[in-house]
């Protein structure tokens, strides 16, 4: 029979069975291995191994565990203060951008419809991009007018008050334009701008009715908006318009913890006291008030802070359920009111 087996499969009728005795032997090395390799730290113990385990719960509760990747208690974001400093106002890390346009620009977009009743005015805009500025960088003329457009067009943006309306003209006919919307180069910026305060800056000036955004700040965006360079991109349409339009002057923080006034200097701190430090001359008090960052001339009501959650008590068996009571009406926004006209 044996014989029979070995002249059938040749070679595999003694392979098999080393082959098994092998298997065994290695398995029972790794699990010699994995109970006692975890102490001279050779290899870490598997994280579900017992002994892990009790090391993790012993770190857990003293939260002085030896194994670095225990860290006992996380941050809690109540006692934490956002850091308000000198780096506040600088150009965040980011793609690139030009530091020298030509100083010409083109038209980018499309003529569109009226937006916004225009019961004072109703203000004609051209969307223009600076010779020299790659697409790439912003995504191209496209994206740049639609985001003008979209931006000004928004319930929550100039035209929820009715004085003002805005019409994108297409610029190649006689009409002349109101506003001049360009996408500018850091040195042409400077050019329009100037630069005093050493921080890179948008800004509107009444030489040719140019609303000038800053490439650098469109596509880095700026500190105080953590990242969310969808908001600021906004802001800083909605805050340039706003000079445009006649409100020259800036606005401070209301109050602490509330939505910053789109004609605060949100480019720069969402802190009264670090404006008033940058600028004394300016609105700012030097209040410590901090507020948090807000594209928007009227932002939407903000949702009232979530309640305590009631005890749950199991309603009596024949009761009828209780009738749903209305929510409390929003309070208004406290930026609904809107800022002074610039003299
Ligand atoms: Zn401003």
């Amino acid at each position: 029979m044996l014989v029979r087996f070995a002249r059938n499969y040749g070679w595999r009728a003694y392979a098999i069975p080393v082959l098994v005795v092998i298997t065994v032997w290695v398995l029972v090395d790794v699990c010699r291995g994995g109970l006692f390799t975890g102490d001279d730290g050779a290899a870490p113990a598997p994280a579900t191994s017992p002994a892990a385990v009790a090391t993790t719960a012993a770190a857990d509760g003293d939260g002085r565990g030896e194994q670095t990747t225990t860290r006992g208690r996380g941050p809690d974001p109540a006692t934490h203060t956002p850091a308000i400093d000198d780096e506040s106002g600088q150009l965040p890390p980011g793609g690139p951008f030009v530091k020298q346009g030509t100083g010409l620009y083109h038209l980018a977009g499309r003529a569109g419809e009226q937006f916004g009743q225009g019961t004072e005015k109703v203000f004609t805009y051209t969307v223009e991009v600076e010779e020299g500025i790659p697409a790439s960088h912003y995504g191209g003329d496209g994206a740049f007018a639609a985001l003008v457009d979209a931006t000004l067009s928004d319930p929550r943006g100039w035209t929820q008050d009715p004085r003002f309306g805005f019409r994108h003209i297409d610029g190649t006919s006689t009409e002349q334009p109101d506003l001049r919307i360009q996408l500018t180069s850091v040195g042409s910026t400077h050019d329009a701008c100037g630069h005093d305060i050493g921080m890179e800056t948008s800004c509107f000036t009444t030489i040719g009715n140019r609303v000038v955004i800053n490439e650098s700040r469109w596509v880095r965006g700026a500190i105080p908006f953590n990242g969310d360079i969808g908001s600021y991109r906004r802001y800083l349409i909605n805050h340039e318009v706003g000079h445009a339009i006649g409100y020259a002057a800036h606005e401070p923080c209301g109050a602490d913890g509330a939505l910053a006034p789109v004609m605060m200097q949100q480019t720069l701190s969402l802190s009264n006291s670090f404006l008033h430090n940058l600028e004394p001359s300016e609105v700012y008090p030097d209040d410590g008030a901090v507020c948090r960052y807000n594209p928007w001339p009227f932002p939407a009501p903000q949702p009232p802070a979530p309640e305590p959650p009631a005890a749950e008590v199991p309603p009596a068996p024949d009761q009828p359920p209780a009738a749903e009571v209305p929510p409390a009406p929003d309070q208004p926004p406290a930026a609904e009111v809107p800022p002074e006209p610039a003299p």
